[in-house]
């Protein structure tokens, strides 16, 4: 299918869709043409798939769709609050960005002043700690969870609360009564199976199964989104010699704002240390290694260990990236690769201490931040999140942190939010909630609630109110807040 679009670099194959489109071979009764020497459709054509029937493999109370910060926090809290969960994942792991893009720093923004709803996202950070999956983290009061470290935390988390998992199943439909949805239908090496739940979580992020099902969402064109992300984990750094340029060249927040980006600040921010790589991409540039007109790359590196890793390099950005568009994803994943190979050249060139570093792992599948958001009964505003939102449905408090958008502000002042009940509760479509960073808000308010530890927090309000409804056979929208808030205390969560 031809594309009319525009990509910030006009080296992938996608940009040359434009001009050789018209390339048709002699396929023309189905509009074939040729793209990059492929063949590849000209207009719409469809084929009726035929019904069929699917094997109902599983039932459960409450159904979690994706095992990130949201999905794993959802399915421990609802198990934990006493009913039956299913744990639905597509990949091979839980954990989501953590394990699979390898996104570590989970409460990073954390100073002493913060304050923040402690529960499952705590016990995250601290159970990796004790597993030895965690080190400290070093722009803050926090521990970075080793990417590969917490598959197993995760594994055993699952395993302790008795919820039943099932990796390698996408979900692919929902199943839907009227205006409810009774359970899910799933794709795997078995083929489609379906399983019945009494409440759904739908947590895989882009809100696929509140999609599916007919839910309002809002999304975005892709030039609005937030860039994507290849992350990459390196070997081979001389820890001593690059801290010792790192001591010597402390970098700060305000260095964010370079020639490509600008970044607001509360001020408050400038002059605090950040673990930011710029001068090294500058340098490649005027040398050549990397060319003059890739200009996104920079970003942070996360932990450095005394082995010579040092992981979570985020420093990649892909703009232009719509991650429920498989298209995007296959060029941004090659892209992104190719990138973060230009990235490794230059620091072996021009970062002290990284002169034999090579690349260890990639993550398994590029890194999304941004995509669909549900319209929900209540969505965040940017007011919420700067001025300290205030909610009587309140299920956990999350401090204030915004980063995204161009927007860094860090909780150094006791300042939080309240993450409201209503803000996972899709408008029309009954039995489902949606947890993690596709909760219904605007832009800046997303830059705040698409957080690791705060989709932890929704995740957990979800969770119980989803517990709740199952045990009281009350829809989700009619379900006791001061009931659920009581659980929410229970499970050690602050939500005033
Ligand atoms: C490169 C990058 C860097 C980031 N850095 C930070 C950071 O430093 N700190 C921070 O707090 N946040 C950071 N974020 C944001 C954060 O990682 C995400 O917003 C957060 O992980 C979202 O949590 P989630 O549970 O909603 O979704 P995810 O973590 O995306 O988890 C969704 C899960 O659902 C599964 N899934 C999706 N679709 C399906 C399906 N159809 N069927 C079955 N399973 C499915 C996925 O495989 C995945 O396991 C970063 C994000 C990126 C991409």
């Amino acid at each position: 299918m031809t594309r009319d679009r525009r990509r910030d670099d006009t080296r992938g194959s996608v940009t040359a869709l434009r001009g050789n489109f018209v390339a048709a071979t002699g396929r023309h009764r189905y509009g074939w043409g040729r793209v990059n020497g492929h063949h590849t459709l000209g207009k719409r054509m469809q084929i009726t798939e035929p019904s069929r029937q699917i094997d109902v493999v599983h039932a459960t109370d409450v159904l979690v769709v994706g095992s990130g910060p949201g999905g794993l926090a959802a399915a421990l809290a609802a198990a934990r609050a006493g009913v039956e969960v299913t744990l639905v994942e597509r990949f091979g792991c839980f954990g989501g960005n953590i394990t699979t893009v390898g996104v570590e720093g989970f409460a990073w923004y954390r100073h002493e002043q913060t304050v923040e709803a402690n529960g499952i996202g705590r016990e995250f950070e601290e159970r990796a700690k004790a597993m030895g999956a965690a080190v400290p983290e070093s722009q803050s009061l926090s521990y970075e969870l080793d990417s590969e470290g917490f598959k197993i935390v995760a594994d055993h988390l699952v395993q302790e609360a008795g919820i039943y998992p099932m990796l390698h199943r996408m979900f692919v439909a929902p199943i839907v009564e009227g205006d409810r949805i009774t359970g899910i239908i799933t794709e795997s090496k078995a083929g489609r199976e379906a399983i019945l739940a009494k409440v759904v979580v739908d947590a895989t992020g882009d809100a696929d199964v509140a999609t599916r099902a007919g839910a309002p969402v809002v999304h975005p064109p892709r030039e609005e989104l937030q860039a994507a992300s290849v992350m990459f984990h390196l070997a081979g750094v001389d820890k001593a010699r690059f801290m010792e340029d790192v001591r010597a060249n402390p970098q700060t927040y305000a260095d964010w704002s370079t020639g490509e980006w600008t970044v607001e600040t509360d001020g408050k921010e400038d002059a605090m240390f950040s673990p930011f790589l710029k001068k090294p991409f500058e340098t490649a540039r005027k040398a050549g290694v990397i060319p003059a007109d890739l200009t996104t790359i920079a970003g942070t590196w996360g932990a450095l260990h005394d082995s010579g890793e040092m992981t979570y390099m985020n420093l990649v950005h892909l703009g232009n990236c719509d991650g429920t568009d498989p298209n995007d994803l296959t060029h941004f994943e090659m892209e992104g690769r190719r990138q973060a190979m230009l990235a490794i050249e230059a620091l072996r060139q021009f970062a002290p201490g990284c002169e034999g570093v090579r690349l260890r792992n990639f993550g398994m599948t590029l890194g999304v931040r941004d995509t669909r958001k549900i319209d929900a009964v209540y969505n965040m505003t940017e007011t919420d999140v700067r001025q300290q939102g205030r909610f009587e449905d309140s299920i956990g408090i999350y401090p204030e942190f915004i980063d995204g958008y161009g927007i860094l502000i860090l909780p150094t002042t006791g300042r939080y939010m309240h993450i409201p009940y209503r803000s996972m509760l899709p408008k029309t479509v009954k039995g489902l909630l949606v947890a993690g960073r596709a909760t219904g808000g605007d832009r800046v308010a997303h830059a705040a609630t698409r957080n690791m530890a705060c989709c932890a927090v929704s995740g957990q309000g979800a969770g119980i109110a989803a517990a709740q409804a199952v045990k009281t056979s009350v829809a989700l929208d009619a379900v006791d807040l001061t009931a659920i808030q009581a659980e929410l205390t229970r499970q050690g969560v602050r939500y005033t």
